[in-house]
């Protein structure tokens, strides 16, 4: 049987292109989105829509889903799953870095639910994954305004997939701990930075995009009528 159209957020590089990678060799046609589209069209992967998007542009994410669609079929699983990690003190930082996390990590996913959930409550069946983190369950040093964007997409998990579950739709958090990506080259306080390397190197280095990848797809393969409803994934070492 065909399988049905994914779509991933955040594809261009870190855990949406180790999902890309991962989904798209097990068959799925992708809708790719992010906002450095020669990242999502190097990646070369066949029956695959790439679009410039901007989560927090609700229209731009509207109208790539209708194209995809046109191409594939209905979407069947959202990866909700770009995000921004600006860390700092809320003391000394720049207050637009909380604003682009506010913007991107939470109205970012709500604008992804928003965009898929009407196709799958009238098709009762369809899956959203919002990557969260750790980081959306305990807090960490120079993390205030990014754990409150993370713990805020845990409670917007929980609460939809109580509002949809009787409409056969799953809703899934994942929670990685700290992995390699380029998520941290973001963060503009060097010596914050510093630590947090320097952190990672103490537990003896963390965990990789395709082992998220590989819980999303775990989560996501098993019978519609099963919802995994949250997978916490961290290096063994991490506290
Ligand atoms: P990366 O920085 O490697 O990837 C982030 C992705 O988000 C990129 O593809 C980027 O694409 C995209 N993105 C950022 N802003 C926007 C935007 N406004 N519109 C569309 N896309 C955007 O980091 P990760 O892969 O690590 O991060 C993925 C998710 O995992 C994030 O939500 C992060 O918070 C979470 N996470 C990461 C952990 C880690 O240690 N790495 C641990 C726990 C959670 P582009 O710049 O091209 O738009």
């Amino acid at each position: 049987m065909d399988k049905p159209l994914v779509v991933i957020t955040g594809a261009s590089s870190g855990f949406g292109e180790a999902c890309a990678r991962l989904f798209s060799s097990r068959g799925y046609p992708l809708l790719l989105l992010a906002r450095r589209l020669e990242r999502l069209e190097a990646l070369g992967l066949p029956n695959t829509l790439c679009r410039r998007v901007d989560v927090t542009d609700r229209a731009a994410l509207a109208g790539a889903l209708l194209e995809a669609e046109a191409l594939f079929g209905p979407a069947d699983l959202l990866v909700n799953n770009a995000g921004q990690m600006l860390l700092g003190k809320l003391a000394g930082q720049d207050p637009s870095e909380w604003e682009r996390m506010l913007d991107v990590n939470v109205l970012g996913v709500l604008n992804g639910i928003h965009t898929v959930l009407p196709g799958m409550l009238a098709r009762r069946h369809g899956t959203i994954v919002n990557i969260s983190s750790i980081a959306g369950r305990k807090t960490f040093p120079n993390h205030a305004a990014y754990c409150g964007t993370k713990f805020a997409v845990h409670a917007i998990s929980e609460n939809l997939r109580e509002e949809v579950a009787m409409q056969d739709v799953r809703v899934i958090t994942i929670a990685p701990g700290a992995a390699e990506t380029e998520l941290l080259s973001h963060t503009t306080d060097e010596s914050i930075k510093q630590g947090y390397d320097a952190w990672k190197e103490q537990m003896g280095g963390v965990i990789s995009a395709g082992d998220i990848a590989e819980a999303v797809r775990y989560a996501y393969e098993q019978p519609q009528h099963l919802c995994i409803r949250e997978i916490v994934l961290a290096a063994t070492r991490q506290e």
